[in-house]
């Protein structure tokens, strides 16, 4: 047996095969010992094969997802045939004695640069698809796996890293835990961990022979046990039974009021990243949806998503809450969460770069996109906008402007909307200076605790050395909670909690004495936050809260 520590993101416990996940192509070397003529023979036996394992592609989304949404396979096809990606290839094997593999990843990259810089987005988009094949290509001559990285088998898959897009486009179902070397536990990879709630460990130093072996991943000691002693095997599955009763001892609470013992009221809302995620908000009874985050439906795939594809998402999730509230999140592209088809410039410091909202207010063709859609879906539930990352005061009134430019439209053409309330986020230490300010042009304040503790602190929540200075339950923070609280019920705005601070339990006496009315979760939290509240009682001196000051 061997056991390697890490972080844990979710408390919980997987059983089952590891499985290294490879995403991108062995190294490859760049000189040949080969003639250029055996190099682009062997090109074009990997171009082959991997036409080959497109059309497989093909026919198997044709059969789950549709029509559209396989033709993104023939449009891959295409490319890998195009006569000036093929000619690029075989310049640099001819005038460069390189390998196959260096040439076709070459290309790949070249063509992705040029394709990113054009104005069209539609040329934009084709960056992306063409760093895809080649990478296809690039995969199929190394030798590396291809097709799903993920494997055939409900597996804990094992990875350097995780992005957000590759983690939204992971087979659940086939998903029993992840374990990376690197990423934060603030990251959103770590937190779609949980909101999947799927176990998950970071900062393992792990190795790739284990590649197949039976594991116990243990997030509640944090750490990995490989080719485990038979003992501990049958105590850990005890010990995941045990959590599975915990779990639906718990489901005993739902439709349970969210009440302290002296009848203070608190909403318990969940978090979202997708429509998919609507089935683990019923059933762990949420009252709404405090925070979609849209933006996961772009990172979801090679191209913006047009108003219909979006449109019929925010529908869907609103019809499914029946009437309970569903607070959708304008597109927070930028930071960690990257689509390739977007073309931004690389930034040194993305965190304070362009992104949320700054992107929305200068790109209007695609911020129109996205608030047509959910005005259109407005008609089927109560559904909320929510601008992420504001500064100002006018950036709030820029995005109303363009709120009420798509109504109008919309209304010209026809089209039922609902009454839509309309929030912001507030998640820099700006935003809650002027919070008095900006109260009087919304209906509501949700909190990101995640970016605001970032901002405050000046710590990055991507980078895994600072989770050490990283304190959650700093006077800062918490002053800075209170202030917003106080500024939003002054003007009439409902103030929530959305960051991962709402769910945590050593602060809820804490937030239901500052008045906060609404904390939003990840779908798993809810129901142990629930219980929570209900066993507080606010007549009682208050807690002290550790603030590790
Ligand atoms: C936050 O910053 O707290 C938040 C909820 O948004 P995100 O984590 O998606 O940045
Ligand atoms: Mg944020």
């Amino acid at each position: 047996m061997k056991v390697a520590t890490g972080k844990s993101i979710l408390k919980g416990i997987a059983i089952g095969k590891l499985k290294i996940y490879r995403k991108e192509a062995a190294q490859t070397s760049r000189t040949s010992t080969l003639t250029p003529e055996e190099e682009y023979a062997r090109f074009q036996a990997a171009q082959k094969a991997a036409q080959e394992q497109l059309g497989e592609l093909y026919e198997k989304a044709l059969d789950e997802v549709g029509e559209d949404n396989a033709a993104i396979f023939e449009i891959h096809q295409m490319m890998l045939e195009d006569e000036d990606y093929v000619d690029a290839v075989k310049g640099i094997l001819d005038t460069q004695g390189a390998t196959a593999e260096y040439a076709v990843a070459t290309t790949g990259d070249n063509f992705a640069a040029a394709f990113a810089a054009m104005e069209d987005p539609y040329m934009q988009a084709r960056s992306a698809d063409v760093k895809d094949i080649s990478r296809r290509v690039v995969n199929i001559l190394a030798g590396a796996e291809t097709g799903s990285a993920q494997g055939d088998e409900p597996a804990i898959l094992v990875a350097d890293d995780l992005t957000p897009s590759e983690t939204v486009q992971l087979d659940k179902s086939k998903l029993l835990g992840f374990i990376t070397r690197g990423g934060s536990t603030n990251s959103h990879t770590a937190i779609l961990a949980r909101t999947m709630g799927i176990p998950a460990l970071i900062g393992v130093d792990y190795d790739e022979s284990w590649d197949g072996e039976l594991a116990v991943l243990d997030g509640y000691n944090q750490c990995v046990y490989v080719d485990p002693a038979a003992e501990l095997l049958s105590t850990m599955e005890a010990k995941r039974r045990a959590d599975l009763e915990q779990a639906s001892l718990l489901q005993g609470l739902k439709k349970k009021p969210n009440v302290t013992l002296d009848g203070t009221e608190i909403q318990v809302y969940a978090n979202i990243g997708n429509g998919g995620d609507v089935g683990l908000v019923l059933q762990n009874d949420a009252q709404g949806i405090g925070l979609f985050r849209s933006e996961f439906l772009y990172l979801d795939g090679d191209d913006y998503p047009t108003e219909e594809e979006q449109f019929a998402v925010y529908k869907r999730v609103a019809e499914t809450m029946a009437g309970k509230k569903v607070i959708i999140r304008t597109l927070d592209i930028g930071a960690d969460k990257q689509a390739d088809y977007f073309g931004l410039d690389h930034e040194e410091n993305p965190a304070l770069g362009y992104r949320a909202i700054r992107i929305c207010l200068t790109r209007r063709d695609v911020f129109k996109t996205q608030l047509r859609a959910i005005l259109r879906a407005s008609a089927y539930g109560t559904v909320s906008i929510m601008f992420p990352m504001i500064i100002s005061v006018r950036e709030v009134r820029d995005a109303k402007e363009v709120l009420e430019e798509c109504r109008s439209e919309l209304k010209a053409q026809g089209l039922p909307m609902g009454q839509v309330e309309i929030g912001i986020m507030i998640e820099t230490p700006a935003a809650v200076m002027i919070a008095d300010e900006l109260a009087q042009e919304v209906q509501f304040f949700s909190l990101g605790t995640n970016d605001l503790t970032q901002y405050t602190l000046a710590i990055d929540r991507q980078n895994p050395k600072l989770d050490a200075f990283y304190n959650p339950h700093h006077p800062a923070i918490l002053r800075m909670i209170r202030m917003t609280v106080e500024a939003g019920h002054r003007h009439g705005c409902w103030v929530g909690i959305c960051g991962e601070l709402g769910a945590d339990p050593a602060l809820t006496e804490t937030f239901l004495r500052m008045g906060v009315d609404e904390l939003s979760v990840s779908p798993s939290a809810i129901l142990p936050l629930r219980k929570r509240i209900r066993a507080l009682d606010l007549r009682k001196p208050a807690g002290k809260i550790e603030d590790g000051e």
